[in-house]
């Protein structure tokens, strides 16, 4: 065998230095084959993991009489050896299989990390309160520096939803997408990619009518028929509701209820929609920065100047130390009475200029 000719070899070679220097003493020879050991020791857990690579004593003081480290490190991997290795963290995985080396190791580890995670529906975080706003529901874990983004009246064009959804990843947000059913029916792909970016599609109703003026039979086919269509697009039905103009009554409430969703409409308008604001990015980020405080529900549309000021109001509300709510964190609140929903305050002044 190469190896115990080598070894062999290493043996004469030793007797022979032996000879020439005469430095046999029993003292140096063991300070030397400690320290060459130690190191053999560490090569062999980085480098294979193996239980039985690492050379016994024996034959560690043997090599280590040529104090080179070129020798230690064939021997080592000829020889059997499981002393070693076994304080290593990197072997317990295959200490505890069927066979003593590195390739035990590997399948043990990896089923422990292939194990998937449970898969649950994010905590719970926040509730909105009268005035469609948003509160932790436990101040003592939860940051009530938090606003929510909407965008309504969507889905237009993919030009307008690219921006807006590359620039919420960008800053790592989440928002509620109120779109109208015929949009829907018109580009059902532009929806289908805003849920599979990630982002929330709230029920806007079908064709952006005020509901107060609309009989109950109407309300009932502007709410339902948005929440079968976006069904079929994306498999899932929304779970959010804001009626356009912010227009509402008790009944338009109960529909909305009835579909299991939270009705809401805003706490801080970006006024995008307003002549005022029209292509005027900048005008946008003042109105928003003009209401802001902890917990605000932020109204604006899929509008060219929204989508120019978005990446700029969202690196400004980062300065001011606000996050951006996930809506599947909020607690729809659906198991309670209805009088937090059916006595919340409506804006009147902002919808009826909510125009499109
Ligand atoms: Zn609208």
């Amino acid at each position: 065998m190469p190896k115990r000719r080598a070894y062999q070899i290493s043996l004469i070679t030793l007797t022979v230095l032996l000879a020439l220097t005469g430095c046999g003493s029993t003292g140096n020879n063991n300070d030397t084959k400690t320290a060459v050991n130690d190191q053999t020791t560490t090569t062999n857990a980085n480098t294979t993991a193996d239980a039985s690579t690492n050379a016994g004593t024996g034959t560690n003081s043997e090599a280590d009489t040529g104090t080179s480290t070129g020798t230690n490190t064939e021997t080592n991997t000829g020889t059997g050896n499981t002393s070693t290795n076994q304080g290593t963290s990197t072997n317990e995985g295959s200490n505890s299989g069927t066979s003593n080396n590195g390739e035990a190791t590997t399948p043990a580890n990896s089923n422990q990390a292939d194990t998937p995670p449970a898969t649950e529906a994010p905590k719970k975080l926040y509730k909105m309160n009268k005035v469609y706003s948003f509160v932790p529901i436990d101040n003592a874990t939860t940051s009530n520096k938090v606003v929510l983004l909407t965008f309504d009246d969507g889905p237009k064009a993919d030009k307008t939803v690219t921006a807006l959804l590359d620039t919420l990843d960008k800053h790592k947000a989440k928002a509620i997408f109120f779109v109208n059913g015929y949009r829907v029916k018109a580009h059902p792909e532009l929806l289908k990619k805003i849920a599979d970016r990630g982002q929330t599609i709230g029920n806007h109703s079908w064709d952006h009518i005020d509901l107060k003026k609309e009989s109950e039979a109407s309300v009932k086919k502007q709410v339902g028929d948005v929440q079968q269509i976006v069904k079929n697009v994306t498999g899932k039905e929304p779970v959010f509701f804001r009626p356009p103009f912010g227009n509402g009554n008790d009944f338009v409430k109960s529909v909305v209820r009835g579909h299991g969703m939270l009705y809401m409409t805003w706490s801080d308008g970006s006024l995008d929609w307003d002549a005022s604001t029209k292509d005027k990015p900048d005008k946008v980020i003042a109105n928003v920065l003009d209401q802001l405080h902890p917990g605000v529900n932020i109204l604006m549309h899929e509008l060219p100047w929204t989508t120019e000021a978005l990446d700029k109001l969202l690196t400004k509300l980062e300065e001011k130390g606000y996050g951006f709510i996930d809506p599947d964190t909020i607690d729809l609140g659906l198991d309670a009475p209805t009088t937090a929903a059916a006595t919340a305050t409506d804006q009147t002044s902002t919808d009826q200029t909510a125009a499109k």
